[in-house]
Formats: C-alpha cells, sequence, structure tokens
C-alpha cells in the first residue's frame, strides 16, 4: 500500500503548509516566516517557524523540522502514508489509486459512506435535541450537570421516540436501503425493510481521532429502560476496541501534559472536562485493547487509571494495567473514596479536590499489591502464596528490567515474602515466560521442616499431662503461629480445654488440614515421659524461650521491610516510629529473658 511519488510531490506543493499547521498552532507572520510557540516543546517565546516558500517548518528552540507530511505525523503520531492521507483531506486534494490495494480502497469507500450517514444523523439529533419535545431531556442534562457549552462541545444530540423519523431524514438527503443498513443507524427487519435503532435516547457520539464520528451510545430516558445504553454495531467506519472516546478533543492536552487520564463512562470523561481536567479518555465499558492502549501512547507514555471504585471497577482496572504494561507505558492507579467514579465525585466534592487526589495517585504495583492483601491472611502459607500469584503478573509484564526488579521489590516487601522465598520468585518473574501457579504454590507450601526446639518442646507435652497443664496456659498464640507445627500446637491446646485424652486419633483429626504437621506425629507420639520432671520442665521453658526469640527475628525481619517501604514511599514519619519500633524489638532480643521470668 503505497502512494505514487509524483503524487506526494505534488501534494506538498498544493497544500498549504501554513494552513495547515495552523490548524494547530496560532502562527503570526514575521517578515517571511510565520511563527509560534513550538508545539512540540514547552516555551514562551515563540521559536517556532514555518516558512512557505520553503514549504518547511523549523524550531530553533528543539531542532525538529521538516516538511508538512514530518509536522502531520509528529502532531499526529502517525505513519508516513497516514500523513500524506491527512494532508491530501485538509488540502482537498483527491487521493490516487494506491498502489495495489483494491480491497482497502473499497473498504474505505464503505467508511466514507458511513460516516457521511453518521454525520447527517449527528447534526439531526442535535438539532431535535433543541426541539420543544426535548424540554424534558435539556431538564435531565441540566440535572447531570451538564452546561450547554459541554452539550455542544460533545456534541450531545436526542433521537425522539419513533421508528422512522431518523431513516426518513435520511432517505430524504439521499441515503439508499443499502447504506442504511450498512451504517447500523437502522435495525434491519426480518420480512424486509428496517427501523431506527437508537429511539427516545440521549446521543453521545463517538469520534474517530481526527473528530469524525463513527459511532453512536444512545442513553435511555426510560429508568427502567433496557438497555440503560446501547450502541452503533460495527460498520466498515467502525470496530470495537480501536478508538477512545474523547481523544479527539483532549489529545493535546494529553501531549502538553505528558500522561493520561483513562476513565469508564461518558459522563467520567464529560464531567471532569467541563470542570477543566481534560486530559482524559474513556474506554467506554469494553476491556481495554492492545490497540487502545498504543493509540493513547502516541501521544503520552504515561496513564492514569481511574475506574469505579466498586469491585467490577476493580477487575477492570486491573485487567487494564496488564495491557498498557505490555505495551510498556508506564501506569499508576487513582480510586476514589466510596467507590465513586469521576463524574459523581467532582460533582460532589469538586475538581480541587479531584485534582488533589489525582496527584496521591498510587504506582500500579501499590494498587496491585493492596488488592492482594485485602481480605487475605499473610501468616498462613498458602493465602500468602495466593497474594503473591495474583501480584507477579503485573510484574512479569513490566517490560523494563530495572523497573520490573523495583516493582518485585516493592511487592515482596508488601506482601512480606522471606528473602529465600524471594530469591526463587525472582527467578520465576525475570523472564517474560507465563505464569506457573504451581510454582508459586511450591515455594510457599513446601513443608517446612520443624525446628528442633518445636519438636522437642512438642515431644515433652505429648507425653506428660503435668507439663501440659503448666506449659501450654503460658504459651500465646502469637508464639506459634507461623511454624510448621502450629496446627499441632493448636490441637493441643484445644484437647486440653475439651479436657480429652491426647491420642493419636484426636491429634490426627484435629490437625487434618495441615498434612505437614500430621505427618510428624507418629515421631512424637513415640516419645516416652522424661525421667526427671523438674528437668523436662526446664527443658519447656528453654524451648518456649527459643521459640520467642525465633519469633522477634521474625517480626524484626518483617520491620525491615516495611521499613523499606515506607522509604520508597517517601514516609518519613512512618519510617521513623518503625525504625524505633525495630531497636525497641533488637533490645529485646538482646535482653531476652526466659518466659519464666518474663512475667516478674
Ligand atoms: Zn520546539
Amino acid at each position: 500500500m503505497r502512494f505514487p511519488q509524483t503524487f506526494i510531490e505534488d501534494l506538498k506543493r498544493q497544500a498549504d503548509i501554513v494552513r495547515i499547521v495552523q490548524d494547530y498552532v496560532p502562527l503570526k507572520k514575521a517578515g517571511t516566516n510565520w511563527r509560534a510557540p513550538c508545539p512540540f516543546h514547552k516555551e514562551t517565546k515563540p521559536s517556532f517557524n514555518v516558512n512557505p516558500a520553503k514549504e518547511m517548518f523549523f524550531c530553533f528552540g528543539c531542532h525538529k523540522g521538516g516538511t508538512v507530511f514530518n509536522f502531520i505525523m509528529e502532531m499526529e503520531r502517525v505513519t508516513f502514508p497516514e500523513a500524506i492521507k491527512l494532508v491530501a483531506e485538509k488540502a482537498g486534494v483527491p487521493l490516487p489509486q494506491m498502489i495495489d490495494d483494491d480491497r482497502f480502497e473499497a473498504r474505505r469507500r464503505d467508511s466514507d459512506q458511513v460516516i457521511e450517514l453518521n454525520q447527517w444523523a449527528l447534526q439531526w439529533w442535535q438539532d431535535q435535541l433543541q426541539s420543544r419535545a426535548a424540554t424534558s431531556v435539556r431538564q435531565y442534562l441540566k440535572e447531570r450537570g451538564i452546561t450547554d457549552e459541554t452539550a455542544n462541545t460533545f456534541r450531545l444530540g436526542f433521537a425522539p421516540d419513533s421508528w422512522d423519523a431518523l431513516s426518513t431524514h435520511l432517505r430524504q438527503k439521499g441515503a439508499g436501503q443499502e447504506q442504511l443498513e450498512k451504517s447500523g443507524l437502522v435495525v434491519k427487519k426480518d420480512e424486509g425493510g428496517s427501523y431506527d435503532r437508537f429511539r427516545g435516547r440521549i446521543i453521545f457520539p463517538v469520534f474517530d481521532v481526527q473528530g469524525k464520528p463513527i459511532a453512536f451510545g444512545g442513553r435511555t430516558l426510560d429508568p427502567d429502560g433496557d438497555p440503560k445504553y446501547l450502541n452503533s454495531p460495527e460498520t466498515p467506519a467502525y470496530i470495537k476496541g480501536r478508538n477512545l472516546y474523547g481523544l479527539h478533543l483532549t489529545r493535546d492536552e494529553i501531549r502538553r501534559q505528558g500522561f493520561a487520564i483513562l476513565v469508564e463512562g461518558y459522563l467520567d470523561l464529560i464531567i471532569p472536562f467541563q470542570h477543566g481536567v481534560r486530559n482524559l479518555v474513556a474506554s467506554l465499558g469494553t476491556a481495554l485493547t492492545a490497540e487502545q492502549v498504543k493509540l493513547v501512547g502516541r501521544f503520552a507514555h504515561k496513564v492514569l487509571v481511574n475506574y469505579d471504585g466498586d469491585r467490577a471497577g476493580v477487575q477492570a482496572a486491573k485487567r487494564a494495567i496488564e495491557t498498557i504494561l505490555a505495551e510498556d507505558i508506564e501506569v499508576k492507579v487513582l480510586v476514589l473514596p466510596d467507590n465513586a467514579d469521576p463524574d459523581d465525585f467532582i460533582r460532589n466534592n469538586g475538581v480541587s479536590e479531584y485534582n488533589r487526589r489525582r496527584g496521591e495517585a498510587q504506582p500500579h504495583i501499590q494498587f496491585v499489591i493492596d488488592q492482594a492483601v485485602r481480605d487475605r491472611n499473610l501468616n498462613t502459607p498458602a493465602e500468602k502464596a495466593a497474594a503473591v500469584e495474583e501480584t507477579l503478573p503485573f510484574i512479569r509484564a513490566v517490560r523494563n528490567r530495572i523497573q520490573k526488579r523495583e516493582y518485585f521489590d516493592i511487592a515482596m516487601d508488601g506482601l512480606r515474602v522471606q528473602r529465600e522465598q524471594r530469591r526463587e520468585l525472582w527467578h520465576q518473574v525475570r523472564g517474560a515466560a507465563s505464569a506457573d501457579v504451581t510454582a508459586v504454590q511450591r515455594v510457599f507450601v513446601k513443608p517446612e521442616r520443624p525446628t528442633v526446639a518445636e519438636e522437642k518442646l512438642l515431644g515433652l507435652l505429648v507425653a506428660n499431662d503435668e507439663l501440659r497443664k503448666i506449659i501450654l496456659p503460658r504459651l500465646e498464640p502469637a508464639d506459634t503461629d507461623g511454624l510448621a507445627t502450629a496446627a499441632i500446637f493448636r490441637a493441643l491446646q484445644q484437647l486440653a480445654t475439651a479436657e480429652k485424652e491426647i491420642t493419636f486419633e484426636a491429634l490426627s483429626e484435629a490437625t487434618a488440614e495441615t498434612p505437614a504437621a500430621a505427618e510428624l506425629l507418629p515421631r512424637l507420639l513415640i516419645n516416652e515421659p522424661a525421667e526427671s520432671f523438674d528437668e523436662a520442665l526446664a527443658d519447656c521453658d528453654s524451648c518456649v524461650n527459643a521459640l520467642r526469640l525465633m519469633k522477634l527475628d521474625r517480626d524484626i525481619e518483617e520491620l525491615s521491610a516495611r521499613i523499606a517501604e515506607a522509604d520508597r514511599a517517601g514516609e518519613s514519619e512512618r519510617r521513623d516510629r518503625l525504625v524505633m519500633e525495630k531497636l525497641e524489638l533488637s533490645k529485646r532480643r538482646s535482653n531476652f529473658l526466659p518466659p519464666g521470668n518474663a512475667a516478674n
């Protein structure tokens, strides 16, 4: 697919570079040149020049320059052939037959026809919105906080509740039945003929990045109306997942700010826009596609995902994050309080509060960790494994290696993963290979060997009723939580409370959920009671002591992770508090007193 070279040269001559650039940049005449502040770099003094005689532009600030095609390529982020098409369109020069591509031409003709019909339909719907019959619709828009100016900017319309009003209008303008059906503006009847697709709805037109109406969404005015939003089907002009709502209005601001805010619905874009937040795009309900991400990537390399805060919104946000990361674009996430969407939030709290929260958006990884930790107990290996599993894909998807490592460390700190386990997990995410779920499970749920202290203490307790009566009440849940044998300690406590005998059967039943613990039982029960009770009691005490030391070590390691976390987040107050806590624990560790004396 390419254009003949002679055509390209003719086009360059025919297209008035000043007029084309002027669509984007406010040029002022200065001698033979035209001048303006540069659209490609930040400046106040105009160093961007267009020379119509040479058919060139050049910026003395950032040294960008070239022909009208280079300008359009840079401005619209399009390829050379696409730039040629755009320039030809703007200059009103008909395109020659593309070399060797008839099907492309046919499709383009169909697409142009659909867009023409869409334009007629949209103009008519806009007129209907101003009619007497639409008084209540205008009232509704006002109640939703949409001003007339905004309705005009987004070209909102009203489709009256009629089966054929639009079709009749389009036929009068010259549309044939085949064209009508191709456009998706009507629905074909089985018995022949068709009726208007959008009836009794507010019309939200969807434009392509050049501002052509390619599809429509219609919101019902009936509170019980179903569906709430009705959308155009795919047509030669519209393929789902290729466009982003609002981009034709917001792309310059997105480029200027260096990031785009991704929202879900029409009003999530329209309301912030009206309040001056203008670097947004909306994905419109369907799952974000790689093509949409590439499209926004033409204008900025950072995206702030601001979906609804409800469960469906969070799930959609997570899918969007993965898609965005895969295109090597940085992602942050903004979750508004009380599950609010941007539309509600701005109407209730004002735009400055929205902007403040936007400034505090989390890096994607923090959002993912928060979601993974929610409703999970990280002290249980299986649940920790599940949280890690949920998080790893978002690290694996990061293309930049240094960033990947950084996100990995943040996640491991956030999920309190121990050092050796980190090493194994890093192996798993380093490559781009797909997720191996069982491998993550293995890292966490592999049977941990009980320590000597655990095994010895259990052996003594199992064999002697008197020791149990003394020692069990002294043990706190924290002493054994997270140990390989935790389930056995719990079983002993339960049997003691229920005043039941300690037998192999009773213990097996109570520890059936944790096979690793159950495996240990025969070895424990084979122990004979110790000969000297005092000696056994002293042994028990020193074992409990050892368990508490181990627990302190675990706590200290966890605090270190949390300090690293606070450090990275720049929360110096929290970090200082954690450092003090860690110091306190370290002190306790070095002055460690045996449990018998601890209480005194
Ligand atoms: Zn410049």
